[in-house]
């Protein structure tokens, strides 16, 4: 048995303050802390050096793209778009601000151990060495109570934002629905959890000062599973999905895909509507789980022209394989992060912040769920800029496939209007949400694509 197995499987009955004070010393120090530091360096450069490497950083080669949104918008559209961006504003940042400060007071100060030693402290005469089922029991627990604090900081500002979209004609659905998606998505992010954190105690138990390795390779499996997962287990949670009706469309679209070279056997269409008026499609899953969606609002709305050009955009994905490279770079950045997961969880000062003696005990999870937090917050900047370069990859594949840079144009431009996409997002909301280049920025590129390719270029759609 191993020397945290011993603590955490002795288990002293009842867990107070005073007793933890006199628990044996485990957390690790010195060797075992340098070789995780190694590691989360070695990780983090190869992550660098993967990431250079993939993303597309000049997805148009030779091409110069200037967005100006009054090209193709009036002022009134540019205002309507700001108006609503700035009210999405309030709910989206106060609601990241309270997510962060709740996480990190738990993490930082002996609250969050407080809190979870309410649950995990069962006093019990026969608990000098709790079954495996309780030791899972109690983890259970610390999951549950921290995911459903985390969905109930959240869900006010979640209300909050979907009451703008509303306002604002985006949203289609009744509080119940609202509310039932709220509930299904915390299921599905507690059942992350709770593998996540019986995988991560196991390998405390077993591995005390060297869990780090294992946490960095599960993390990466993880990471893996739910990706290839995701589009046959969690999707249908939330939508229903039917192949496209067989029609000229269908037809078109597949013809195009085996052009293209990309193997595709159906099309799938999302009620989306059920839920939204915004317009979408999207590629997920890798392998026999890869799926192309589009949303049923787009269907009903555009013409076919210019959902065919949607779909060559999510056959670029798809041809790039940019969903399978995304898991294994996402897998990459969490077997890092587990690295400094592993340098935080053992850090004596931190651990003594958060008020407990070691990583092996279950209510460390509050610094875990801080550190968790951080990180992932901290990657989100730099997750966007990739992305938006995969987009705009996508895109010149949908030029290239179609040469039709005028319907592309047509597009970009219903798609911002329809979505109220902030046309010209300042640079820290850009960095900070933007997954996809604005809206100006996509019709730029198709222009600059139609130039380079001695294609007519799309003219202005607003008259000066
Ligand atoms: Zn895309």
């Amino acid at each position: 048995m191993t020397e945290a197995g011993e603590q955490e499987g002795a288990g002293s009955p009842v867990r107070t303050e005073a007793d933890l004070g006199s628990a044996p010393r485990v957390e690790p120090r010195g060797a075992p802390r340098r070789a995780a530091a190694v590691a989360a360096a070695v990780l983090g450069a190869l992550l660098v050096v993967v990431v250079a490497a993939v993303t597309p950083w000049h997805p148009l080669s030779g091409g110069r793209a200037a967005a100006d949104p009054a090209l193709d918008f009036t002022r009134e559209q540019i205002a309507r778009n700001e108006r609503f961006s700035a009210a999405m504003d309030g709910p989206a940042y106060a609601g990241l601000a309270a997510g962060l400060v709740v996480v990190l007071v738990l993490g930082l100060t002996p609250w969050g151990a407080r809190l979870l030693g309410r649950v995990v402290r069962r006093p019990s005469p026969s608990d000098t060495r709790p079954a495996p089922w309780r030791w899972g029991l109690r983890l259970i627990a610390v999951a549950l109570v921290l995911s459903a604090l985390t969905q109930l900081v959240a869900l006010p500002f979640g209300a909050w934002s979907e009451s703008v979209l509303r306002r604002y004609g985006l949203s289609t659905q009744g509080w119940g629905s609202w509310f039932g998606d709220r509930l299904t998505g915390f299921g599905v992010s507690l059942v992350i959890w709770i593998v996540a954190l019986l995988g991560l105690h196991l390998l405390i138990r077993r591995f005390p000062r060297h869990w780090w390795a294992g946490a960095a390779v599960g993390g990466f499996l993880l990471v893996t599973a739910v990706s290839y997962a995701y589009p046959v287990v969690v999707e249908p949670l939330f939508n229903s999905f039917t192949s496209m009706p067989a029609g000229p469309l269908r037809t078109d679209l597949l013809r195009m895909a085996r052009a293209d070279g990309v193997p595709v056997s159906d099309v799938l269409v999302a009620d989306a509507s059920k839920r939204t008026t915004e317009l979408n499609a999207y590629v997920s899953g890798f392998g026999s789980t890869r799926r192309i969606v589009v949303y049923d609002t787009l269907l009903a709305s555009q013409s076919p022209k210019e959902v065919e050009l949607v779909v060559a955009h999510e056959l670029g994905h798809a041809k790039r394989n940019d969903v399978l490279t995304g898991t294994l770079v996402g897998g990459l950045g969490v077997a890092t992060g587990a690295c400094v997961l592993y340098l935080v969880m053992t850090s004596p000062r931190l651990l003594r912040r958060a008020g407990v003696r070691s990583a092996a005990d279950p209510r460390s999870t509050a610094l875990l769920l801080a550190a968790v937090t951080v990180l992932a917050q901290a990657a989100a900047p730099a997750q966007n800029l990739v992305s938006r370069h995969i987009e705009a990859r996508a895109d010149v594949h949908s030029l290239e496939l179609t040469r039709d840079p005028a319907t592309f144009a047509a597009m970009q431009r219903s798609l911002s209007l329809r979505n109220l996409d902030d046309l010209s997002p300042s640079p820290f909301a850009y960095a900070l949400w933007n997954t996809h280049p604005s809206g100006p920025e996509r019709i730029a590129m198709g222009r600059a694509w139609a130039r380079l390719h001695h294609v007519a270029v799309p003219p202005p759609s607003v008259r000066p």
